[in-house]
């Protein structure tokens, strides 16, 4: 049973929205964008598995004093918490003699990065909730254009394709009030901005006019009509659909809930000229704030 499903932070959806929309260089967030994909690899295969009455949480941030920890996915039951950490690796990974390595490089063993998630849950549990649970992890390996060889046979690595076989048994483990009692009380503390999210410079980003298709994202010049095809796909959306797409897309760049129909039209069409349709449709569509061409837009 999945009781919270996974969302992409604030400034992830920013950076997947300014893709299109401007020059702005997206190399430094590179692993940001990677880690979110190795995730959503892992929530497929988690959607397809067999867990029982155990609880399931999808991404966790959680913050301790100035330590901050994020957890891919979580599985509570029987007084035990599972750690499942997604590992989107591009080259072939190898343990072998207590050595772990990924393409030739030696990297962290992952005894360390594991201990160290758990002793921090652990812990975390302990001082929030007064309870003393059992916490296990696992390194989930998610893509697999690339192999694992597990020579030591350790029991803390796994193919997201052996993920299931080890809940096989899991799964009929009982769940108790104190795992529903963790499961939500973790949900509660989650954060949903990381301590460490720096806001996006954007003051000399170059930004394209027009409207994005709501299917691939892609920018358009299109005649504003009731109906509209897009060109990338073919795909025809209402006015209103690639309009709401639109304001949505300005909320997350910018942050903002409101919006004023002047940054709106200057936005779609480039120029500071009124534009009445995108008027009408802010007008009859979204809330006004009481001042004037100042509207309310929750995303
Ligand atoms: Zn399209």
């Amino acid at each position: 049973m999945i009781i919270k499903h996974r969302q992409p932070s604030v400034q992830l959806l920013q950076l997947r929205h300014l893709n299109a929309r401007t020059n702005f260089d997206l190399t430094n967030y590179d692993s940001d964008l990677k880690g979110y994909y190795g995730e959503q690899l892992l929530d497929d295969y988690i959607r397809k598995i067999d867990f029982g009455n155990a609880i399931v949480i999808e991404d966790i941030r959680l913050l301790d004093g100035n330590m901050e920890r994020q957890f891919d996915t979580l599985v509570i039951v029987n007084q035990c918490v599972y750690i499942l950490d997604a590992k989107f690796y591009l080259k072939d990974a190898r343990l072998t003699d207590d050595k772990f390595y990924h393409g030739n490089k030696l990297i962290e063993h992952p005894n360390l990065q594991i201990g160290r998630s758990e002793t921090f849950l652990q812990n975390f549990i302990w001082k929030h909730f007064r309870l003393n649970v059992r916490v296990v992890g696992y390194f989930v390996f998610v893509n697999q254009q690339v192999q694992l060889r597990n020579d030591d046979q350790h029991p803390k690595l796994l193919k997201v394709t052996e993920l299931s076989s080890l809940f096989q048994e899991i799964k009929h483990h009982p769940v108790f009030e104190e795992d529903y009692d963790i499961a939500e009380g973790l949900v509660n503390l989650h954060r949903k901005q990381s301590i460490h999210v720096r806001p996006l410079e954007l003051n000399n980003v170059t930004f394209y006019n027009g409207l994005k298709c709501p299917k691939c994202w892609k920018i358009h010049h299109p005649d504003l009509t009731k109906l509209m095809r897009m060109p990338c796909c073919g795909e025809i959306f209402t006015f209103n659909d690639v309009m709401h797409f639109v304001l949505s897309e300005y909320c997350t760049i910018y942050d903002v809930n409101q919006v004023k129909t002047q940054d709106i039209c200057r936005f779609i069409t480039g120029e500071e000229r009124r534009n009445f349709k995108i008027e009408r449709f802010l007008r009859e569509n979204l809330q006004a704030t009481g001042k004037r061409g100042e509207y309310i837009y929750k995303r």
